[in-house]
């Protein structure tokens, strides 16, 4: 049998990696449209941006593990079209056929008209290229803007003021990360950035002047799966790839992983999660049932973050109109919060808490708060 996986990020190279690992000796063809065999995301904004980490550490394989493990890995190479039909995905350099495909085609970030039209220069941040250009940006003295008080705008907003520039972050919402943790652990990532000397101005929304003064914008709006290729094989598709609890299209031989993937999940419902820990434990599942398992993903979702001295973890799927309960101290950013909705704990983080792994994760199975102690 042949499988073919488009995408050659964290998920498609894992979804390889697990084949290979649990022993399925068919071919493998592995293509992505970047230069660079697959890679992680996460040091892009963390610590290779801050020049601690070499970009070795962020590869999933060496390039030369994938000949030696008989994939056939072809870089610099698009998927355009598919014909789930006949089989088969067109590419820049010719047809290639499978019997069954992995769609792991990622995201993009969304692009920002009042950045494109400030005059000033905009970067935007998913690729190595894009986390060296901001490295050479960065400086004493560099005046940087970002728009957007997400993960990626506040990683990237650390990162320059670590390196000596004047930071600035524009964000619509009256507080940072506002709709992901509601207003009370949002006001611990205001507090930690306006300590760090970031000028931050929320609840108001930006204009090309605001940004004019500025040596680069930043902007960190979000992101957008890449849906052209399953919506050209007409997969089912909504803000993501349609897939069941098994992770399979509605096509049964095209199967779909991480950011892309809108899954079924049999305990939170249709959800699609752009998280590096989903990307590969959704890619391992994958990977089991086309080789011809029929596993179901449950995984909680789990997000992690480093911004200067706060490091935090994240499981579950809060909102922000849960009710919060916070174990410890949010004034010394050392705690565990719960979000609590109809009584139940749906979703758990810790701040600079690294014991806290296990509990978080038995909290948001179980459903029951932990008492504090
Ligand atoms: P991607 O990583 O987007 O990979 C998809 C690949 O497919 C790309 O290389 C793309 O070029 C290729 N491709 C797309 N279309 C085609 C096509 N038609 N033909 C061929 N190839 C194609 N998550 C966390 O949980 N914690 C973090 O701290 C964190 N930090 C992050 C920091 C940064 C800077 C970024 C950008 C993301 C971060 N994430 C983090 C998110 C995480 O990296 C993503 O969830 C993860 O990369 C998703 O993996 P993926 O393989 O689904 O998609």
């Amino acid at each position: 049998m042949s499988i073919v996986i488009v995408g050659a990020g964290l998920a498609g190279g894992t979804a390889a990696t697990e084949l290979r690992e649990q022993g399925y000796d068919g071919k493998v063809v592995l293509l992505g449209a970047e230069e660079h065999p697959p890679y992680e995301r996460p040091p892009l904004s963390k610590g290779y941006l801050l020049g601690n980490d070499a970009l070795d550490s962020a590869f999933v394989h060496p390039r030369e593990w994938y000949a030696e493990h008989d994939v056939d890995l072809r870089t610099g190479v698009e998927a355009t079209a598919l014909d789930t039909d006949g089989h088969v995905v067109s590419t820049t350099s010719g047809d290639v056929t499978y019997e069954r495909l992995l769609l792991a085609t990622g995201a993009e970030p969304r692009r920002l008209a009042v950045a494109e039209e400030s005059g000033v220069p905009v970067a935007y941040l998913r690729t190595i290229e894009d986390s060296d250009r901001l490295k050479a940006a960065f400086g004493e003295g560099r005046r940087i803007a970002v728009v957007g008080a997400g993960w990626i705008g506040l990683e990237v907003a650390a990162a320059a003021r670590e390196a000596g520039s004047d930071v600035t972050v524009f964000e619509t919402a009256e507080l940072p990360l506002l709709r992901v943790l509601g207003p009370t652990v949002a006001e611990v990532f205001a507090g930690l950035h306006r300590e760090h000397g970031v000028d931050l101005r929320l609840g108001a929304s930006v204009s090309p002047q605001d940004l004019a003064g500025a040596d680069l914008v930043v902007a960190g709006v979000g992101v957008s799966p890449r849906l052209d290729l399953a919506r050209s094989g007409g997969l089912a598709v909504d803000d993501g790839v349609l897939v069941d609890a098994t992770l399979r299209s509605s096509v049964p031989s095209v199967l779909a992983v991480g950011d892309i993937a809108s899954h079924a999940h049999p305990l939170l419902g249709r959800l699609r999660v752009e998280h590096w820990d989903t990307a590969i434990n959704q890619a391992k599942t994958a990977a089991h049932n086309l080789a011809g398992a029929d596993e179901v993903y449950d995984a909680m979702p789990y997000f992690f973050t480093d911004q200067y001295d706060l490091g935090m973890e994240y499981v579950g799927h809060g909102s922000a109109d849960d009710e919060v309960v916070v174990h410890g101290d949010l004034e010394s950013r050392t705690f565990r919060a719960f979000w609590v909705r109809e009584g139940r704990v749906v979703a758990a983080m810790h701040a600079n808490d690294w014991d806290a792994t296990d509990d978080l994760r038995a909290a948001v199975r179980s459903g029951e708060l932990p008492t504090e102690g």
